[in-house]
């Protein structure tokens, strides 16, 4: 259920749920993603692509209806900064192609992974996060929450109960990278998520490299971040974030163990974001995060970008099928290959980490990222970016087009070599995004650029 479903409609802003639009839920992804959500098009103008609301503030019914929008007693947009009908259509198609129950579109991956901690954890307390990590996240729970007196217990994800052992009466919650690299281990979700669950603490799963094909909340996650900068978007247009309630975390039998939403907000009349929530029939994690941390910290996403991020959802499903097959023919292309010391790829894993591959990843795909070594080492690697024709040398992941970076001298850099080695970064480590385009260009170009190097 939506927020805008949710409530007594008071609306005087133009509602964009058209009447009677049917729930697309029992389907595909395919099909999702491209009818997901309330939206099916906008009924003052018959519009069929979910128009751009580019407006800052919306005009107020009369002061009694204002009253109770601002009270959070009624639903509806007041203000871009909290609420947008074009950010409401892309949360709701998300929250859909997700499987969870309702999202929340943020300016930026981070300020995804920023508010998932922010909505729980305050200072004095703890969260348990795995150290494979993206650094801009682990940045921010290493040093920025820590300035805010949150702190961050970094445990290895090979051993699934060093969450457990981590944990005590302050912990709020359990972080982690479903597919984090450079390593490209699948992460233990089902094994911490129960573990999580025993604490009541709930799992929080950034499935930015692999959206669609892991499916953290079908495993027992309660929340996934995405940047939705990388695949979602697609296209490498826009930055933006989300953060996807999957609704089965029992935050309300948690008084003890989840402050944030179980204690009075002074600036909320007092009242508790769970009855809040239950007010108006709404989820008290997304509407928190919503109502307190979007109001306070303002990381809004723009109606322009989460209209970009509409169109890059609509043709996702079909996206990842062209990733995913791509990078398994360069993955064994490069097995092949003489000048080539190894491959990172969850294909060749062996062992846990494999089964954990199989157990998570939809069958048949392992991600469309792909590392490699070549044997000629840190100089072979520079050399071999430098020689590249189509792919683009850049820091990023998940654009249509192809993608390279030689981790040691950019990413990397600023670390000694020991702690590369420690993240997995090996001199002449080269980290692969595979795009869509036809895989025989691909092979192509590493040919001939392994050939230079
Ligand atoms: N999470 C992961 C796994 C990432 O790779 C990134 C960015 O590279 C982020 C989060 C941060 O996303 P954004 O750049 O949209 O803030």
């Amino acid at each position: 259920m939506t927020l805008q479903q949710s409530a007594e409609t008071i609306v005087n802003a133009k509602e964009v749920t058209t009447p009677g639009a049917s729930s697309f839920r029992s389907r595909h992804p395919e099909t999702q993603a491209l009818h997901g959500g309330s939206f099916r098009y906008d009924p003052a103008t018959g519009a069929v692509a979910v128009p751009i609301y580019q407006t800052t503030s919306f005009q107020l019914p009369g002061t009694e209806g204002a009253d109770k929008l601002f009270a959070l007693e009624a639903a509806g947009h007041l203000y871009t900064r909290v609420s947008n009908p074009t950010q409401d259509a892309f949360e709701q198609r998300l929250a859909e192609l997700e499987g969870g129950a309702a999202a929340l579109a943020v300016s930026s991956g981070q300020a995804a992974s920023a508010f998932a901690i922010l909505n729980l954890a305050r200072a004095g307390d703890n969260i348990v996060s795995s150290a494979g990590l993206y650094g801009g996240t682990w940045a921010l729970f290493a040093a920025t929450l820590k300035s805010f007196g949150i702190e961050t217990r970094f445990v290895d994800a090979a051993d699934p109960e060093a969450f457990a052992r981590a944990t005590d009466d302050r912990t709020r919650a359990y972080y982690a990278e479903s597919l984090p690299n450079p390593k490209l281990e699948v992460f233990p979700i089902g094994e911490v998520a129960a573990i999580g669950r025993r604490f009541g603490i709930p799992l929080i799963v950034d499935n930015t490299a692999a959206p669609l094909i892991i499916r953290p909340l079908e495993h027992g996650a309660a929340v996934v971040v995405y940047s939705a900068t990388k695949y979602i978007g697609g296209h490498g247009t826009s930055i933006g974030g989300a953060i996807v309630d999957s609704g089965t975390f029992p935050w309300r039998d948690l008084a003890e163990r989840q402050p944030a939403l179980n204690e009075p907000d002074p600036s909320y009349q007092g009242k508790t974001w769970i009855e809040k929530a239950d007010a108006i029939g709404f989820h008290p994690y997304i509407l928190r995060a919503r109502a307190v941390l979007l109001r306070d910290i303002g990381a809004a996403i723009s109606p322009q970008n989460a209209f970009q991020l509409i169109q890059g959802i609509e043709t996702l499903p079909l996206r990842l099928r062209q990733h995913t097959e791509n990078a398994i023919k360069v993955a064994d292309y490069l097995n092949n290959h003489p000048k080539v010391a190894n491959v990172i790829f969850p294909k060749f894993q062996e062992g846990e980490a494999r089964r954990r591959a199989d157990t998570y990843f939809k069958p048949g795909t392992y991600g469309a990222l792909v590392g490699f070594e070549l044997k000629g080492g840190r100089e072979a690697g520079r050399r071999f970016i430098d020689a590249l024709k189509l792919f683009y040398h850049l820091a990023n992941i998940g654009d249509a087009r192809s993608l390279a970076i030689h981790p040691s001298t950019t990413t990397h850099s600023q670390l000694s070599i020991e702690d590369q080695l420690a993240t997995g970064v090996t001199p002449g480590y080269v980290r692969l995004s595979i795009g869509i385009e036809h895989p025989d260009d691909l092979i192509s170009d590493l040919s001939q650029a392994i050939e230079t190097a």
